[in-house]
């Protein structure tokens, strides 16, 4: 980067600005997925608001590439560039509950765990996903399900207002009657439009809850996929549970026996009375007696950390998605035979339920194009070990290929890497070409192009 321009932004952003060869610049590069290995010529550590317009603004004026970083979880690396401006959030992690309101702002580099931790204080809560270090502002803009999707809706079903600095380095909140296109178009739309420096979310009486973990040998993923098609959608919105394919992590919970087993399982949240989890799971074992099945009430944000210290950044990572309606014969079929077959201990099938509470919220409400969706499905190859990428890469790519004809066409946005415009295309469905006009309002240069990208009409 030309040294007149680094001593402007030096001069203007009150946050640390760091270059190639400075210290500081390589633990800034590296985000969650080490598959990803970008060097931005400058990394912008933006402290508040006025920092992000700033950095918009000098981006633009000097035509540099932009990426925006909030938790930094994006498989497909799309919060760095190489060259040009990393717009870095990270720091900007401030949560402030208002229990009278129930609500929540929250700051746009925030994680998870800043959300849970704050608002649980207070006896509250809002879905999102089930990582506690996962970024608020990549999961909220694509979308978000988790735990209490079925219960609360998705994440943006929840946003009520997004502070947002626009291309043109301007800042405006977005909601309801205010810029009420663009708010339309944050719900789902990812980082298209602008830089989100605080989010502010309604909160629903969410404490200790009942979790559940049931597993069977991978064998049997058959007929309690089978089972589970049918029990979930019909069963009351207070009980969440995604489908998994995993192999058995080598601790508790588990009994020992099951270290390092492959198998299929649930893991259940009941965000009613959660002594009354056993009652709802009673069920369960209409699908064949499990190798294990454990339930216990836990505070949410325990629930949220649950599986935090088994994936810990600086991890490979190759990941694909899905969206399904229904679980067919021939899907079933599928997932046992690459279920059988996942390469590595970490790499996993999930099916989120993304039906419930998300379903009252009308199809055009929002810029998230399945609301007819059942299940968001990804499949993500994961180990520590570099020379392993190509074998987790192959299994995804296949797996998720053999499931396409079995899917409603399109992935949800934050399970995708670079997949080209054809595929976000169809993760748009019929909300494209909206959202390509809204672009064309708020970014008719596409400054905001590092995501899934929607071209300005
Ligand atoms: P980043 O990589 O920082 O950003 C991702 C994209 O969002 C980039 O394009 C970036 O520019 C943009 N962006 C981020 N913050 C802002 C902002 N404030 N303003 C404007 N643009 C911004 N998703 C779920 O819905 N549910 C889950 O349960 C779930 N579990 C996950 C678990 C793990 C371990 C991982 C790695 C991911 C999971 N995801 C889940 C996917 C997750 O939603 C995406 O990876 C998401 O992009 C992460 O957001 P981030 O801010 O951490 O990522």
């Amino acid at each position: 980067m030309d040294t007149a321009i680094r001593e402007s932004l030096n001069d203007t952003i009150r946050g640390p600005v760091t270059a190639p060869g400075e210290p500081g610049y390589d633990e800034a590069r590296a985000i969650y997925n080490a598959m990803i290995d970008k060097c931005p010529d400058a990394i912008v550590q933006c402290v508040d608001a006025g920092d992000v317009m700033t950095a918009v603004r000098f981006g633009a004026r000097n035509g540099l590439d932009i990426a925006v970083r909030g938790g930094g979880h994006s498989g497909a690396g799309l919060c760095l560039t190489d060259g040009g401006m990393t717009i870095d959030l990270s720091a900007m992690r401030g949560v402030r509950v208002d229990p009278v309101a129930g609500t929540a702002q929250v700051a746009g580099g925030a994680q998870l765990g800043d959300l849970d931790h704050a608002a649980h204080a207070f006896g509250l809560a809002t879905p999102s996903g089930i990582n506690s270090t996962t970024g608020v502002g990549g999961l909220t803009l694509g979308g978000g399900h988790g735990h209490l999707t079925r219960t609360y809706g998705l994440t943006v079903d929840n946003l009520l207002s997004a502070d947002v600095v626009l291309a043109d380095g301007s800042f405006v909140t977005a909601d309801e009657n205010r810029e009420a296109d663009l708010f339309w178009a944050l719900r789902g739309g990812g980082g298209n439009y602008g830089v989100v420096t605080s989010f502010t979310y309604r909160l629903h009486p969410v404490d200790n809850v009942g979790v559940g973990i049931t597993v069977w040998p991978v064998e049997r993923t058959p007929e309690v996929l089978r089972w589970y098609r049918d029990f979930l959608p019909q069963a009351t919105e207070d009980l969440n549970g995604f489908f998994a394919i995993l192999v058995v992590p080598p601790g508790p919970p588990f009994p020992e026996e099951l270290h390092g087993r492959k198998v299929c399982g649930v893991v259940w949240c009941w965000a009613g009375e959660p002594e009354q989890i056993d009652k709802e799971l009673a069920g369960v074992s209409d699908a064949g007696q499990p190798a294990f099945h454990f339930t216990t009430p836990m505070p949410y944000p325990q629930l949220q950390t649950m599986f935090d210290a088994l994936l810990p950044s600086g991890l490979q990572w190759y990941w694909r998605g899905a969206f399904f309606d229904r679980i067919t014969d021939k899907a079933i079929e599928e997932h046992a035979r690459y279920g059988d077959a996942i390469p590595t201990g970490l790499s996993t099938m999930h099916l989120y339920p993304v039906d419930g509470a998300a379903h009252r919220v009308g199809p055009d409400d929002t810029a998230w194009s399945y609301r007819d969706a059942l299940w968001s499905g990804v499949f993500a190859g994961i180990d520590p070990d570099p020379a392993n990428a190509g074998a987790i890469k192959d299994w995804c790519v296949g797996y998720s290929e053999a499931l396409q004809p079995e899917s409603m066409g399109g992935a949800y946005v934050n399970f995708m890497m670079d997949e080209g415009q054809e595929r976000v295309r169809s993760t748009y469905r019929h909300h494209f070409d909206r959202l390509s006009r809204i672009k064309r309002a708020y970014d008719p240069d596409n400054l905001f192009h590092a995501n899934q990208n929607i071209e300005p009409a």
